[in-house]
């Protein structure tokens, strides 16, 4: 059993500290809100009061934060100095590679072990702890980050040093982005051409139009029960994340000199659904975008 501290508990951060607990884990969670705290404590966790609460005498500390700015502030503000030095920190948040490089190095300086760890996989993989991790950091240090990890993941990949984690998921997600809008267009073709999109399903499903937008999350409602096209897009990755990835990526792409064109233009149409006042729903909402069914979307 280790003393875990878990900070962030929301879309996918209940789930992966749940599972922490499930492990058997004294977990001690703690987040801005109330309601998050109360569904830590109803899944086996110990909720507290503060964040410099839950990293007292902690083995591992464990963030899931919205953005990169959270994650520099909680760390530099309220985990070092506070978390023994000899916790192993895992950051599994998306953020941009340089606050990633920067909290590592500061980090480094305060004498912690520190990976960048993102996820990917979405609420249903955090809730049945088979996410797949993409970890950047020092290479001595993978086997024991691999271990603290195992009760959430399916899959824990180094991808390379401290940032490399962030800018395998940075690359990931860009191809999510243009697979589930590939995925809405051909759902809204299907429709205006009368073919029934849960029957192109079982064929996409089965053919070259396959991806993880299809098989795992197909934006309209039956095929994949557990989707949240059934859920009226509900919970989910929220499209602000999304277009939040999708910037990260843009960002990145801009500094290194890589060519993006999809990745731009699935970026402005995030923009756009987002501006609509969409962004607190599931990313696959999108397809109501795209159909000319938002009056059928709540905000
Ligand atoms: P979320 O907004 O549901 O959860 C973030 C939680 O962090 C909230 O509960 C919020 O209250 C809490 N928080 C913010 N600042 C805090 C602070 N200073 N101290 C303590 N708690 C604080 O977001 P989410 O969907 O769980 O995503 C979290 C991260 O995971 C993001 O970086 C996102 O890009 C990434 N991610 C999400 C998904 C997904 O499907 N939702 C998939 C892969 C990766």
């Amino acid at each position: 059993m280790s003393k875990i501290a878990f900070i962030g508990l929301g879309n996918m951060g209940a789930g992966m500290a749940a599972n922490q607990a499930k492990a058997g884990h004294d977990v001690r969670a703690f987040d801005l809100s109330a309601a998050a705290l109360e569904r830590a404590r109803d899944n086996g966790c110990t909720p507290v009061a503060s964040v410099a609460e839950a990293v007292e005498g902690a083995e591992v500390v464990i963030t899931m934060l919205p953005a990169g700015p959270h994650v520099l502030k909680v760390y530099a503000e309220e985990v070092f100095g506070k978390a023994p030095t000899t916790a192993l920190l895992l950051d599994c948040s998306t953020i941009d590679v340089d606050t990633a490089r920067k909290v590592a190095g500061l980090a480094r300086d305060a004498g912690y072990v520190f990976a960048d760890a993102p996820v990917s996989g979405g609420t249903m993989a955090a809730d049945a702890g088979t996410l797949a991790f993409m970890v950047g950091c020092d290479e001595p240090e993978f086997g024991r980050i691999e271990a603290a990890l195992e009760p959430m993941s399916r899959a824990t990949f180094r991808a390379g040093d401290h940032g490399a984690g962030q800018a395998a998921k940075i690359c990931n997600n860009m191809v999510l982005g243009i697979t589930m809008l590939a995925t809405c267009e051909g759902i809204a073709l299907a429709e205006k051409l009368d073919l029934d999109p849960a029957r192109l399903f079982d064929i996409m499903a089965k053919s070259s139009g396959q991806s993880w937008s299809v098989t795992t999350y197909y934006p309209w409602p039956g095929p994949v029960p557990t989707a949240p096209s059934n859920r009226n897009y509900d919970g989910g990755f929220a499209a602000a994340m999304m277009l939040k990835d999708l910037k990260l990526a843009q960002d990145a792409a801009a500094k290194s000199g890589a060519s993006t064109p999809l990745g731009a233009q699935t970026e402005a149409l995030f923009q756009m659904f987002n501006g609509l006042g969409y962004g607190g729903r599931d990313f696959s909402a999108i397809l109501q975008m795209l159909r000319g069914k938002l009056d059928e979307l709540p905000k």
